[in-house]
């Protein structure tokens, strides 16, 4: 990208060096979870915190900071370059207020505390993780400390991964959304729903081989353009972005309960379409990209769910399936689609339905709130975890490899992360509320694998902007709503209840 303005172009030019820092850290970000040989563990640890603290001399560098705050008092800047600048203004608060030490403190505790986290997993024993997350607890929140905060240090946190999100925010939201979930799973409990009744389906042991290529048919069907994306595998999947045009996902195969792999998969495509549908002039700029991670979610769940797992596009892909799972070939349009909206409270949050999935996230959020309010000790977590468990879903983890050890996020740091997936879950349910007004043919395109439609709304709406507006600011601007919990639960409702 060029601009007209010199002192933007200056700015442009001197980002070069962090922007290809970033895409050697998310190359390595990928590898570490993909391909790397365990015992390189160490080495890239200390590969990873080099090249963040390299990114961060460069933004912080007088030069840098210099042209930044003279492009703030220019008067007559685009959208874009105003969002450049936004970007970037935030990115250099940020860093200047964390000192050099905490940030290797925690990219160290990072490392060392997710291969902790992981045998402590395995072993289902929190005790042995205990002084790893009380550690990086003492580091964020020290953290929070030195950027500063309104009220509460947790919205410090929060705003990291969700721009200006506050708990007043998150507060107003849960205060709705989890009376109202419950309202609607107890109706499905307690009626003897369809829903609720387990499948076979899940049951049988697939063939790896032949789900990957289902996984690839969908691709397909969606058409993904595989000379600037791939798919490899990972235990957690994950959306990776080298740039605009180098954008990878990962499934997962467990060898049971197919739906799993397949619904992961769509999920991280999502997520990869917003960066591949960004505009190509915002390349190798600080905006390519999403907006949030919120935004990112309400992608990935948008198709995942409401497009996914919608009458329409089982229908659509029920064929693929009948051709690849043997034990599928028989199955109906109709049992795939019970199958893949099976509802059950239970304990993973990454397994849970998308009726019960934000009770899994009211829990962590309450938890988070209460760490960063010393209001809950580190030792208490797995207690309190558990009781909450029994409170919103009705079960009890036995063990804490299915309660508090189940997520990867606090051992690496993302204290503040877990709300951004609820407000995915919103926003995704906003966008088609809207989107559905604007596409006539929306089910019947879905229905004949016509994409086209939905694709180009998304881009020309949300996608293509790239981060150059605030989240906030975006959903205001492009949908005329906020975090409103509304049209999720009435899309929750309609769907499984049939109101
Ligand atoms: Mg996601």
């Amino acid at each position: 990208m060029r601009s007209e303005n010199p002192v933007m172009n200056h700015i442009l030019d001197a980002y070069k060096p962090m922007w290809s820092l970033g895409h050697a850290i998310s190359l390595m970000g990928w590898d570490f979870e993909t391909y790397m040989p365990r015992e390189g563990t160490e080495e890239r640890g200390i590969a990873d915190s080099q090249l963040h603290i390299l990114h961060k001399e460069l933004l912080i560098s007088k030069n840098f900071i210099g042209l930044v705050e003279s492009a703030k008092k220019l008067g007559d800047l685009s959208d874009i370059e105003k969002g450049i600048i936004r970007v970037l203004d935030r990115e250099i608060t940020k860093q200047i207020k964390i000192p050099k030490e905490l940030t290797e403190a925690e990219s160290l505790e990072r490392i060392r505390g997710n291969m902790t986290w992981r045998q402590a997993r395995e072993k289902s024993d929190f005790k042995m993780y205990e002084p790893h997350l009380k550690k990086m607890i003492e580091i964020k929140k020290q953290i929070a400390e030195k950027i500063g905060y309104q009220k509460y240090p947790y919205n410090a946190l929060l705003d990291l991964f969700e721009e200006d999100l506050t708990v007043d925010d998150m507060d107003k939201v849960f205060n709705v959304l989890t009376p109202r979930i419950q309202k609607i799973l107890k109706k499905l409990v307690n009626s003897e729903s369809p829903f609720c009744k387990e499948s076979n389906l899940g049951k049988s042991k697939y063939d790896i081989q032949r789900v990957d290529e289902l996984n690839h048919d969908i691709l397909n069907l969606l058409q993904y353009d595989m000379k600037r994306f791939r798919m490899d595998v990972s235990t957690h999947p994950f959306t990776e972005s080298m740039g605009l045009n180098d954008v990878r996902i990962t499934t997962r195969y467990e060898g049971a309960d197919f739906k799993k792999s397949i619904f992961s998969t769509i999920h991280e495509a999502g997520h990869a379409l917003y960066n591949l549908q960004c505009d190509q002039s915002l390349s190798v700029t600080p905006i390519e990209g999403g907006s949030s991670l919120a935004l990112h979610e309400s992608q990935s769940r948008l198709w995942e769910n409401i497009v996914g797992r919608s009458i329409p596009f089982v229908q659509l892909i029920a064929p693929l399936i009948r051709k690849h799972v043997s034990f599928a070939n028989q199955a109906t349009d109709d049992e795939l689609y019970l199958y893949f909206n099976n509802v059950k409270a239970d304990y993973i949050r990454v397994d849970a339905d998308e009726v019960s999935y934000n009770l899994h996230i009211a829990i962590r959020y309450e938890i988070e709130k209460k760490i960063f309010d010393d209001d809950l000790s580190v030792s208490e977590i797995p207690e309190f975890w558990n009781d909450r468990m029994e409170q919103l879903l009705g079960v009890r983890p036995a063990k804490d490899a299915e309660g508090v050890l189940q997520d990867t996020h606090w051992s690496s740091g993302l204290f503040g992360y877990f709300p951004t997936y609820t407000l995915g879950n919103l926003v995704s349910a906003i966008i088609a509320s809207k989107m559905r007004k604007d596409l006539e043919d929306y089910e019947k395109d879905i229905r004949a694998g016509n994409f086209k439609p939905i694709k180009e709304w998304l881009r020309s709406k949300i996608h293509k902007h790239g981060s150059a507006y605030a989240p906030k600011m975006l959903i205001k601007n492009t949908l005329s709503e906020g975090y409103n919990p509304d049209y999720f639960v009435t899309y929750l409702e309609t769907k499984y209840l049939g109101i």
